[in-house]
């Protein structure tokens, strides 16, 4: 039920891009209203009673660097509408087979040391990100521009746009430090051969150092309520429960902000744009999808080394070697055997997540796009094997395939998470040389599938936002 039968600006979805794009209009004094197809807000910031009731599980995303990082989310009041973030000893620790672990650390020189001959070239390859982030994070949070300090972004994009696996050889002498850079990279979802994956590294890295990888006390829920709240303290209204299929179905406005994939836009749109654009869009790329597991635990994972039981994130995929494989596999439609599983384990920082003695912990690992494909043993076979005993504190389990992953939310593709694949040509025109833009006048596209791309961060939506207001000569 909404409370006006006319809006200055209609936003479909509650992603996060979905709310801070609300926001933006809102602040503005404009009449807003977000519409979600779901029951519940947030899209992929949510948790749940996954497993058994006393545990939250976060459903979608956990960790938020960007989060903290975005300069758009840091001008909200979000503390005082309920959000606390909390910070693990450790951002990252990445264990090997011989016992010894990568660590990322929140100071840069403690990480650097810690990676003993490598040292140097950490702090030479991070050290100038940290230094300058101030400064970075306008472009790293944003549409790709032209940079105001060519000499330093002429460096940054050097390192950038080089696959990973060939900066990691190039820079490290260690394995160790080779597969920490290799895990940072594998976040992008691209096969670590590809240019502009060392890219997600080198950002990762230095937001441990910037910002931390915080989580959400009381579950990733609290960012999307955070964010409703505000919203609605500042006259913006919100309607769950409603799918819209088509955008004549929505309320008259000035504007239209879709948190949609490209393909939901089309869904919803398609008819109103030329066929050019319609292609461009349907040519949109999405990649590999995710194979996520939540566990309800009898107690803390035992893992072998001490640091990745003071670490919010551990990454397990043994080697550089080991990691690009993993990622290669799913780009080539396989299901790899020793998958790369990103963990964290919230309970840890956050005992409000499950009752007491009891943990909760989140994996995913990428698997082919659209896969069904059961990933659950290789999955926990792989937290066996850096912490033994493991698979006897499992008190239950819930998992989720792509596939369930899109049934949930449909900017899910195939499970892609990532709003589209990062290859390089989508991290420059994305989802197409319009970014933002689309054909149709006071129409515009919010999501992850629009620069600066996947995250809690907002970005997308602001920018979308901004844009939409000097449509209508607000700015
Ligand atoms: C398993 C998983 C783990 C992740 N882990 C992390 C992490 O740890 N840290 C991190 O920063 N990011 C993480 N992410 C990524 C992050 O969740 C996304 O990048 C982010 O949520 C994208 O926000 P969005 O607003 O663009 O879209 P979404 O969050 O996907 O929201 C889109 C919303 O639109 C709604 N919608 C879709 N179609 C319609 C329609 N036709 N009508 C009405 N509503 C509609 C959907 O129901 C949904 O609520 C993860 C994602 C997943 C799935």
């Amino acid at each position: 039920m909404t409370h006006r039968n006319k809006y200055d600006g209609v936003i479909v979805g509650s992603g996060p891009n979905g709310l801070a794009a609300a926001i933006v209009l809102a602040r503005a004094g404009l009449s807003v209203l977000v519409l979600e197809a779901q029951e519940h807000i947030g899209g992929g910031t949510r948790s749940d009673a996954l497993t058994l009731p006393g545990f939250t599980h976060d459903v979608c995303s956990a960790v938020h660097p960007m989060a903290v990082a975005s300069p758009f989310l840091r001008t909200l009041p979000l503390e005082d509408h309920g959000l606390e973030w909390v910070y693990p000893q450790y951002p990252l620790a990445h264990p090997s087979d011989d016992g010894s672990v990568a660590v990322l650390k929140r100071s840069l020189e403690e990480t650097g040391q810690s990676l003993g001959v490598d040292e140097n070239s950490y702090r030479g390859l991070v050290g100038p990100l940290v230094a300058k982030w101030a400064f970075l994070e306008q472009y790293v949070l944003a549409p790709i521009g032209i940079p105001r300090q060519p000499l330093f972004m002429a460096r940054f994009g050097i390192h950038a746009i080089q696959p990973a696996s060939r900066l990691a050889k190039s820079y490290f002498k260690s394995e160790l430090a080779r597969a920490l850079f290799a895990g940072l990279a594998a976040h992008s979802l691209m096969p670590l051969e590809s240019c502009g994956t060392s890219a997600v590294g080198l950002v990762l890295a230095a937001l441990a150092h910037v910002s931390g990888w915080p989580i959400a006390k009381g579950g990733s829920q609290r960012i999307a309520d955070a964010l409703a709240s505000y919203l609605r303290s500042i006259g913006g209204e919100i309607v769950t429960g409603v799918r819209v299929h088509s955008r004549n179905e929505l309320p008259p406005s000035r504007v239209v902000l879709c948190d949609l994939s490209p393909r939901g836009l089309l869904q919803i749109a398609g008819e109103s744009f030329p066929a050019s654009y319609r292609r461009a869009l349907e040519r949109y790329q999405y990649g590999p999808g995710v194979f996520k597991v939540d566990w309800a635990l009898r107690g803390p994972i035992p893992w072998t080394s001490r640091q990745c039981a003071q670490a919010g994130t551990v990454h397990l995929g043994g080697t550089l070697a080991e990691i690009a494989r993993s990622e290669s596999d799913s780009w080539r439609n396989e299901h790899t055997e020793y998958p790369f599983v990103l963990l964290a384990q919230p309970s840890l920082i956050d005992p409000s997540r499950a009752p007491a003695g009891c943990h909760t912990a989140w994996a995913y690992c990428h698997v082919p796009n659209g896969s069904t494909f059961d990933m659950t043993g290789r999955i926990e076979a792989q937290v066996e094997r850096f912490a033994p005993g493991f698979r006897d504190l499992i008190l239950a389990r819930s998992t989720k395939s792509p596939t369930q992953l899109e049934a949930e939310n449909s900017n899910l593709v195939g499970g892609n998470i990532t709003g589209g694949a990062n290859s390089l040509r989508q991290l420059f025109f994305r989802p197409t040389c319009q970014l933002y833009e689309t054909p149709v006048k006071g129409l515009f596209l919010c999501s992850a599938s629009t620069p600066p791309g996947a995250g809690v961060h907002g970005m997308c939506g602001y920018h979308a936002a901004m844009r939409a207001l000097a449509s209508i000569q607000l700015l």
